[in-house]
């Protein structure tokens, strides 16, 4: 179990090595996701402790793939992991955020039937994912991240979440769009966001499935295979994350069914009546642009695809 002490984390397999790249005072209202497209977590916390002549960069924690934690900074000063950003009207979400770094080597290129990064290592088929990002770019390869990583990323999003409040849970290209790709569709953002700000059941968007049976797949395209038998019409999903033509939905009810769906079969619900259930700290934000409902596709996209 981790907790958190003075602005500090204590808990197993948490260490602390402080770092000289900070700022000033932070109050946090927002948590930012990356990966440090590095080779090691301890390569990834000697450079984010290092004053570089070609600028500084740091973050509050750094995220093993054992799911270790070495915390850079208390949660109450600023580091410097952001960069130009902007969110919800406010720009240079550094002074506003703390900053989770995950070791994963990023977006990798396919080499006979391994994958390489831009750093030169090589990695095996099945440490990879393949997806188009969701801010495009066409499919590619992306580092996996552990097991133990998601986990322990989602205990610290529900802990940072409970203990300053936090408004937002967001990744590096929600904040940075045209500039960055971290952490990217290799990381389930949508539903650690969801299970850390108490939105999920009662406050996401619902849709209905339109088809008579409809493919819901482990990628944002008709080329991943299904998760889970077709659902079938009128079977009721909840919005995780919102993309162009595909979306990532939870299938309602006792599953733990999660995958994406073409969005010209689903259709939004009206929105459920608050069930009076344990409110966030900090009321839910209206949601930026971005993640607006997904828009009613072409006609003759939806009689094509029938
Ligand atoms: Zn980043």
């Amino acid at each position: 179990m981790l907790k958190i002490e003075k602005h500090r984390l204590v808990g197993d397999k948490v260490t602390h090595r402080d770092t000289p790249n900070v700022g000033g005072a932070l109050a946090p209202r927002f948590l930012v996701f990356h990966y440090t497209a590095g080779r090691s977590a301890a390569s990834s916390v000697e450079s984010l402790c290092t004053r570089k002549p070609s600028g500084n960069a740091s973050a509050h924690i750094v995220l093993g793939r054992d799911g270790a934690i070495v915390q850079l900074a208390p949660f109450n000063v600023v580091t410097w992991h952001a960069g130009q950003s902007q969110w919800n009207g406010l720009v240079g979400l550094n002074q506003y955020s703390i900053g989770i770094e995950m070791d994963n080597a990023g977006p990798m290129n396919r080499v006979g039937t391994n994958f390489v990064a831009w750093f030169g290592k090589t990695y095996p088929e099945n440490e990879v994912m393949l997806a188009e990002h969701k801010n495009g770019g066409g499919v590619r390869g992306w580092h996996a991240y552990t097991e133990a990583q998601i986990e322990r990323a989602l205990e610290l999003a529900q802990l940072l979440a409970e203990e300053y409040g936090l408004q937002d849970i967001v990744g590096h290209d929600d904040i940075a769009p045209g500039r960055k790709q971290d952490p990217g569709p290799a990381f389930p953002l949508g539903s650690i966001r969801t299970r850390s700000l108490g939105r999920d059941h009662d406050t996401a968007p619902r849709y209905e499935v339109t088809a008579s049976s409809l493919n819901i797949r482990k990628g944002p395209d008709a080329s991943f295979e299904p998760v889970a038998p077709a659902l079938k019409k009128g079977t009721v999903v909840m919005l995780l994350e919102q993309g162009n033509r595909w979306s990532k939905v939870e299938v309602d009810g006792p599953t733990d069914i999660e995958g994406w769906v073409n969005n010209a079969f689903i259709q939004k619900l009206p929105d459920a009546a608050p069930r009076g259930l344990v409110a966030p700290k900090t009321a839910p934000k209206r949601a930026p642009a971005s993640r607006a409902a997904p828009k009613k596709p072409a006609a003759e996209t939806r009689s094509r695809r029938k």
